[in-house]
């Protein structure tokens, strides 16, 4: 039997992106767990564990947690989240089933995040417990009668909590590992960890040729790209066939500055660079004649023409 954990929110069911909540840890909940928690957790991992990471996509999305628990042998689960609410709002808590009691694995994952950040609120007694029933895996789990619990590692919002999960990482990842485990291999974990941005230095991390225009493809184009902000988003979207298919492509109206600098690339004539993806796209097909892939102006998930870019960009190539 494995426990299988979860990171919250990522890819939906139609493909759009959802990053969770950001706050002070601006690349959000998904990646912050996928990119920062989950690699850390690993590294302190004690060489005999039945602990099983997945980060693939938004589970609560995809409505799946029952059966990707008898996919993985699992006989728990626990999903990890970090909050957001006013600057003042601090502490982690566990969230179970509001009919239940907290089981000992609840508890002992509550003084780890009490060790860490504190605890906020409480359940049939127990501080940094919290009991719903409104949530959708914890219902799912519950009628399955599979042992769940979702933890809130702390406020993204608060300032002190944002810092100890981010420059602490580590130290969080070591004492989560033990908890879980029982154990951890020796290694020591690094504090005060800076959590800055780092400086755009040539990327080492090649991406996976998949077709799909991630965080990861974007924040490798923003570097090859040269530009300033470095943040594996697109900025400024309209919502449209091609967007939808971009998981790194955030709404709004101000367009980005990858998508202009790409327009500019791939021949766009000056007056339509705006920085953002239509639907007819000239960008694209720009693109796809380049590549010589299908020239349909869609992005499509997987799509042909982002697997020859994200060729390109692991070259460190614009195009
Ligand atoms: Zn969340």
């Amino acid at each position: 039997m494995t426990h299988l954990l979860i990171a919250g929110h990522g890819r939906q069911k139609n493909g759009v992106f959802d990053p969770g909540a950001t706050g002070l840890i601006t690349k959000g909940e998904h990646r912050y767990v996928k990119e920062d928690l989950f690699p850390a957790m690993k590294k302190f991992l004690p060489k005999n564990h039945d602990l099983v990471f997945f980060d693939d996509y938004n589970v609560y999305s995809y409505g799946n947690i029952v059966s990707l628990a008898k996919k993985y042998n699992a006989s728990q689960i626990t999903e990890f989240h970090f909050d957001a609410a006013g600057a003042t709002a601090k502490g982690g808590h566990v969230i179970i089933h509001s009919n239940y009691s907290p089981d000992k694995m609840d508890l002992a994952l509550r003084d780890t995040i009490k060790s860490m950040v504190g605890t906020i609120y409480s359940h049939k007694g127990h501080a940094g417990v919290s009991g719903r029933n409104n949530l959708a895996n914890v219902n799912r789990t519950a009628n399955a009668g599979i042992t769940y619990r979702l933890v809130e590692l702390g406020f993204g919002t608060n300032k002190d909590n944002a810092k100890v999960l981010t420059e602490d990482v580590e130290i969080y990842a070591k004492k989560l590992v033990k908890t879980l485990t029982g154990t951890t291999n020796d290694k020591k974990p690094s504090a005060s960890k800076p959590s800055k941005p780092k400086p755009s230095k040539p990327q080492s991390s090649k991406l996976i040729i998949d077709g799909s225009w991630g965080n990861a493809t974007s924040e490798l184009a923003q570097e090859v790209y040269g530009l300033k902000i470095v943040d594996g988003i697109v900025s400024g979207q309209p919502k449209n066939t091609n967007t939808k298919n971009i998981p790194s492509a955030k709404y709004g109206t101000s367009g980005s500055n990858l998508i202009k600098a790409m327009q500019a690339e791939f021949g766009v004539p000056a007056k339509y660079r705006d920085g953002k993806i239509t639907y007819p796209s000239m960008l694209i097909t720009n693109m796809q004649k380049h590549y010589g892939t299908p020239q349909d102006s869609k992005v499509s998930y997987p799509s042909m023409v982002i697997k020859e870019w994200q060729k390109a960009l692991n070259k460190g190539k614009r195009k």
